[in-house]
């Protein structure tokens, strides 16, 4: 089974069609790359994912858990706001913008979901925050407040601060997108070393050597579809 199962996914806001059917499969270890215009709902389908959205029909499915719903006959019902925490927590997400809290620490930043969501030991959230700090290149940095760091190292202790809640799977939103040129290497060797550990993801981006050089799949959305889907020598080879 895949790690991500996507199926007939239909989602509009108000009377507008954002998603129109999206069928797609992500194997577990391996990373999908979405690309396509500005508009075409790529985010939209990452924030139906982690159930940000709720969809009009259709489903997600990760690891073989139905996302947002459970079934009852050929209905879907929303489960209640606590199943779908527990669920979201399992499913890492990472934002263009960041998204750190201002007033928390690095530190506090990464061990707050973990203790407030899984119930983990202050301690043990804590020797894991150092550990995830390390593996993003930024030991030393655990006591700065996030307008004290880069963008790219603010990206970096972001992406620490999904994998701290041990997510199955990782969406990324244009996560170099908000950056400076010179601070976008950066993040995407995080994400490589991410990938080579053997990471589910779905990452949307811009950044094409990175499709290239990381992604197992590539899909192109455009109009609320998936238009074209392969490994990325096939979807990416000159015109
Ligand atoms: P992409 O990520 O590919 O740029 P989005 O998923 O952000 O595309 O958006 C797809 C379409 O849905 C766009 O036309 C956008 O304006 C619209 N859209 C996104 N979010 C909302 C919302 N909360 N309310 C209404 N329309 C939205
Ligand atoms: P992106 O395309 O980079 O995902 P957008 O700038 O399209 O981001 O959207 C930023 C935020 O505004 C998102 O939360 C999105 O859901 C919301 N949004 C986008 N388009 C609309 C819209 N037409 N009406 C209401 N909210 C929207």
């Amino acid at each position: 089974d895949p790690m991500v199962r996507i199926r007939n996914l239909r989602k509009s806001y108000g009377a507008t069609p954002v998603l129109r059917g999206i069928d797609l499969d992500v194997a577990a270890g391996e990373v999908t790359c979405v690309i396509g215009p500005s508009g075409s709902g790529k985010s939209t389908l990452l924030r139906c994912i982690n159930h940000l959205e709720k969809i009009d029909s259709g489903y997600v499915e990760v690891n073989g858990e139905l996302i947002g719903y459970r079934r009852r006959g050929d209905k879907l019902y929303e489960l209640k706001d606590k199943v779908i925490a527990r669920q979201r927590a399992g499913i890492g997400m990472v934002f263009q913008n960041f998204n750190l809290f201002a007033h928390m620490t690095v530190l506090e930043n990464i061990i707050e979901a973990p203790m407030a969501v899984r119930g983990k030991p202050r301690d043990e959230a804590v020797e894991m925050a150092r550990e995830l700090v390390r593996r993003v290149g930024l030991a030393g940095r655990e006591d700065a407040y996030p307008r004290q760091l880069s963008g790219g190292q603010q990206q970096r202790i972001a992406i620490a601060r999904a994998l701290a809640m041990e997510p199955e799977v990782m969406l990324f939103d244009e996560p170099t997108s908000a950056l400076d040129p010179e601070l976008v290497g950066e993040v995407l060797e995080v994400m490589k070393d991410l990938a080579r550990r053997g990471m589910t993801m779905i990452v949307v981006t811009h950044e094409m050597s990175f499709a290239r050089e990381a992604a197992d799949k590539m899909v192109f959305m455009d109009g609320g579809l998936i238009v074209e889907s392969g490994p990325p020598e096939e979807i990416l080879r000159a015109p």
